[in-house]
């Protein structure tokens, strides 16, 4: 009688484990997280703001953070789904040599994940640009209500990466904008009044500590995500599409040093040639199988 996919996944994990892990957006979406694609690995919504953009541009600097503002909530109440628990099991179970994950939001670490990579760092943090000290994501969030009591009265529908479409309109000012907004109808009397919390400790400029669109990973990260990987006996690839190349590299490595790969994802990914096994399921069921 044929396998059925999950038990083809549990055959896998049986003959290749220790695997090495890597996540990205799909993971998260049982955990009420959005992602930026669909399962044809097309951008659903505008793509989010590059690094370049952040450091040089104070406008946009200031529409992220009022999105972020408004966003943040539903990223801080996120909580793990059966999908992060059952890879916290395999790590427990010795069958893993590291997750490497695409999110950003901490939700493997919150399960209890030890051997977690954030190859794209993590919003529970902010960086200083200028001395590096690292703050939580929460005080900036009470900073940004301090400096800019009006952000209260902002209301929005939760984006990926702990962004959001603000309805501008509901602001307490007397703009009409559409809704959700594109980027030239944002209220330019809130952005023009809006302040930036600078470092509490230098007065540098803050930043999420993950990795913008357009900025690289650090390749220690890098290097010690292929350290992983060639610890072990094949790739597995949980939720991802695989469209970024950070992500893409792996699947690519594990390749070239004749590594078994396997993927779930609902979608097409970029990495769908290079598959040993493709599961085209749900990640919580999948890994939920494959760790009884
Ligand atoms: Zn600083």
């Amino acid at each position: 009688m044929a396998l059925t996919p999950n038990q083809n996944l549990h055959d896998f994990m049986t003959r290749y484990a220790p695997v090495c892990v890597l996540t990205g957006a799909g993971l998260s979406v049982a955990s009420g997280l959005g992602t930026y694609r669909n399962d044809d690995g097309q951008w659903t919504r505008q793509q989010p703001i590059s690094g370049q953009d952040f450091r040089t541009k104070v406008e946009a600097r200031k529409r992220y953070w009022a999105r972020s503002y408004v966003g943040w909530p539903s990223v801080e109440n996120a909580k793990p789904n059966r999908a992060h628990y059952a890879l916290v099991k395999l790590e427990k179970s010795g069958l893993l040599t590291a997750l490497v994950t695409q999110n950003v939001d901490g939700l493997h670490t919150l399960a209890g994940q030890h051997k977690t990579i954030d190859l794209h760092g993590n919003l529970h943090r902010v960086i200083c640009l200028n001395c590096g000290q690292r703050l939580q994501r929460k005080r900036m969030q009470s900073m940004l209500l301090e400096y800019n009591p009006i952000l209260g009265n902002l209301r929005g529908v939760d984006a990926p990466d702990g962004d959001s479409d603000v309805d501008w309109s509901k602001s307490g000012t007397q703009s009409h904008q559409k809704f959700p907004p594109d980027d030239d109808a944002i209220d330019s009397t809130i952005l023009s009044r809006l302040i930036i919390p600078p470092c509490p400790h230098c007065d540098g400029m803050l930043k999420p500590d993950v990795v913008f669109f357009g900025e690289n990973v650090e390749r220690k990260i890098v290097d010690s995500c292929f350290e992983s990987l060639e610890r072990a006996g094949a790739l597995l690839i949980a939720g991802s599409s695989l469209m970024v190349y950070s992500g893409y590299r792996f699947a690519k490595r594990a390749a070239e040093i004749n590594l078994p790969i396997a993927i779930i994802n609902r979608g097409i990914t970029r990495a769908d040639s290079l598959a040993t096994l493709r599961l085209h399921t749900d990640c919580g069921d999948a890994l939920q199988f494959a760790t009884e």
